[in-house]
């Protein structure tokens, strides 16, 4: 019997005349990530995208996996296909359906014909098929309520599909749809599941992120290409700046005035991010700030913060509560990496009592006490690029 998997449509299905362009790039992304598993054959046709296996070595249920992990995909079925007609599925109907239905107590059918040249009307298929199941299966009872399992045939341009298990898909649209952004990447938890919730909005999403050696070490460091390795699941390939920030957070903390430091620095962070989006075409920036949770995150902060910004800041967590951030980061996996007990730049020279109302005018005053534009240049020149590939795992710590 032959089996395949059909990814439905998320919300792409809802887009009008530039949906085939949501479509290519969803299927150029499934392509990428079955690539690692197996050879299958991927097309599309009817708001579904059909993956068939190609060969025994072709793993239908490590491409189920897989494809619960890409965006712009409403629901995964894993399906038997016959030829359509409607005998032929009533008699290989108890061998596929027996795993799913043999230790089921209620089952409920759906029928659809979207090849409406098929004879049978769905109403008809769905009472047909609904005796065929209780004949092969008597023990079971129908409620069409609250059913363990739905079987569900369809009936396609080139086949009729069977199925017992439908699984709801990543949802959101495709990574790469809505253009490409920037996520600030720190080693905790919020910042990670900001990047994964802005790749469901179709963002593909690279990472930029500030060490301070010696006084970041290079174990945090690792930390931050972990989670970024992790990311990859989600978001595809990562690129990843790492931005030396030591001498910047020095001058601060020499020249300016200690309650200003943080929101000052997280300015500095903001103003070589707006560099290195001009230079490589980002069109934002995303973050983990989460209104409340620290000093930098008051409105006030917040408002100076964004000021330095020259593209817009995406901060999907900003109404988040911790709770609610670290269910995210446990469901992507980034969670227990996030806790690993290493430093980031942030705590460096953080001040006893940071300012929870900075004042606009004091903070640009503050910043003309070094030439600080020249290092931020400095900076972005010294920015080490590197590449994480989907799936790969190379950094252990
Ligand atoms: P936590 O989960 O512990 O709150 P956090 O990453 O949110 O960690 P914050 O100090 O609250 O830490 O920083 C707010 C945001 O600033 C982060 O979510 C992240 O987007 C950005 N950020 C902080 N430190 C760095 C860094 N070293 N490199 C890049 N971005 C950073
Ligand atoms: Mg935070």
């Amino acid at each position: 019997m032959e089996e395949i998997v059909l990814a439905k449509y998320g919300e792409i299905a809802l887009k009008g005349e530039n949906r085939s362009s949501f479509e290519d790039i969803l299927v150029k992304n499934i392509r990428r990530r079955l690539k690692k598993i197996g050879e299958f054959a991927i097309s599309r046709r009817q708001s579904t995208v059909y993956i068939e296996p190609l060969n025994e070595n072709a793993d239908i249920d490590a491409a189920v996996e897989a494809l619960k992990k890409v965006f712009g995909i409403g629901a995964i079925q894993k399906c038997a296909v016959f030829p359509k007609d409607f005998d032929e599925v009533v008699r290989n109907l108890k061998e596929y359906l027996d795993g799913a239905l043999s230790c089921a107590k209620n089952f409920k059918v759906e029928a659809k014909r979207s090849d409406k040249s098929f004879p049978m009307k769905s109403p008809d298929i769905q009472q047909r098929l609904g005796d065929a199941v209780l004949d092969a299966f008597p023990h079971l009872k129908v409620d069409v309520h609250n059913p363990e399992v739905t079987v569900r045939l369809e009936i396609r341009d080139k086949g009729a599909y069977l199925s017992a298990e439908r699984i709801i898909g990543a949802g959101g649209m495709p990574v790469g749809s809505s253009g490409k952004a920037l996520l600030m990447l720190s080693g905790g938890i919020d910042s990670p599941a900001a990047g994964y919730m802005m790749a469901k909005r179709g963002l593909t999403v690279d990472c930029i992120h500030y060490v301070s050696p010696p006084y970041t070490s290079d174990r945090a460091r690792m930390k931050v290409e972990k989670l970024c390795e992790e990311l990859t699941e989600y978001c595809g390939d990562i690129r990843f700046f790492c931005v030396p920030f030591t001498e910047i957070q020095e001058k601060l903390r020499d020249f300016c005035p200690e309650e200003h430091f943080t929101v000052l620095m997280r300015r500095m962070m903001v103003k070589i991010a707006n560099k290195i989006c001009e230079r490589e075409g980002y069109g934002g920036i995303i973050t983990g700030e989460s209104l409340a949770q620290v000093a930098s995150q008051t409105l006030p902060a917040l408002y100076c913060t964004n000021a330095a910004a020259e593209f817009p800041v995406f901060r999907p967590v900003i109404g988040m509560d911790k709770i609610e951030i670290t269910e995210i980061a446990r469901k992507i996996g980034t969670f227990e990496t996030s806790i690993l007990p290493y430093e980031d730049c942030c705590t460096v020279f953080s001040p006893k009592h940071p300012r929870t109302r900075p004042k606009i005018e004091e903070i640009l005053t503050a910043e003309k006490a070094y030439d600080f534009d020249k290092m931020i240049n400095e900076a972005v020149e010294k920015t080490e690029v590197k590449r994480f590939k989907y799936g790969e795992r190379t950094v252990f710590l």
